[in-house]
């Protein structure tokens, strides 16, 4: 596997937002979003063995454990790396774009997958039969960098009777929208959605790593 970083943090941005957690950061993205945070995991990382990331994981003594990237889908060993964490009895979440197949991952693995609205340039990507695949207990996520991108994400939700399937995650593009603007629209329109901030770039700085 290729492995940008691994280390211990507080989980930022879904419904484990706050709690202690060890994230496995892969190396390699296959998209581009415009508003990406993430480009230092593009290239670079370290060659590192399944049974290496989990002896590391374990230093950490956190049983919340997630995988994220980059995409960490890209990875060939991403499905045996999961059931490893499953089976030594962490809480395994991915982070994934939404635009590779999710449904090979191990069920006890909680799914937090993109939908790309528009402004990220990669909503053309998204990969519709995801949808069909998804549990209760995944959550789905929409960035949100402007008012079309909240329209786009509103009416996928509804068509989709995504707010009855699964947990639904509205965040911000960092900088590009005013909160406050965001949580004043999903009121108006009653949606059913956890609104988020990414709690990892208030305390410390927007773009730090390991963090
Ligand atoms: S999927 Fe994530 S890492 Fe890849 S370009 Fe988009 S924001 Fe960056």
């Amino acid at each position: 596997m290729r492995i940008t970083e691994i280390y211990k943090s507080i989980q930022g941005e879904s419904s484990f937002t706050g709690l202690p957690c060890v994230f496995v950061r892969t190396t390699g993205c296959d998209l581009r979003c415009s508003w990406c945070d993430s480009e230092f995991t593009f290239s670079g990382g370290t060659a590192m063995t399944v049974e290496e990331v989990v002896r590391r994981v374990e230093q950490f003594r956190c049983d919340l454990v997630e995988l994220t990237g980059g995409e960490p889908l890209l990875q060939p060993d991403i499905n045996e790396l999961a059931t490893r964490l499953c089976d030594a009895g962490n809480t395994v979440l991915i982070e994934t774009g939404g635009h590779r197949d999710i449904s090979k991952l191990d069920a006890r693995v909680v799914r937090i997958m993109d939908l790309k609205c528009p402004a990220s340039g990669e909503c053309e990507r998204n990969l519709w039969g995801n949808l069909a695949h998804l549990r209760p207990t995944d959550e789905v996520k929409f960035v949100i960098a402007n008012r079309a991108d909240y329209e786009w994400a509103r009416d996928t939700i509804k068509r989709h009777c995504l707010e009855e399937r699964v947990k639904i995650l509205i965040s911000t593009a960092y900088g590009l929208v005013h909160t406050k603007e965001v949580v004043e629209w999903m009121l108006e329109d009653g949606l059913r959605a956890r609104f988020q901030l990414q709690s990892h770039k208030y305390i410390w700085r927007p773009n730090a790593r390991g963090v």
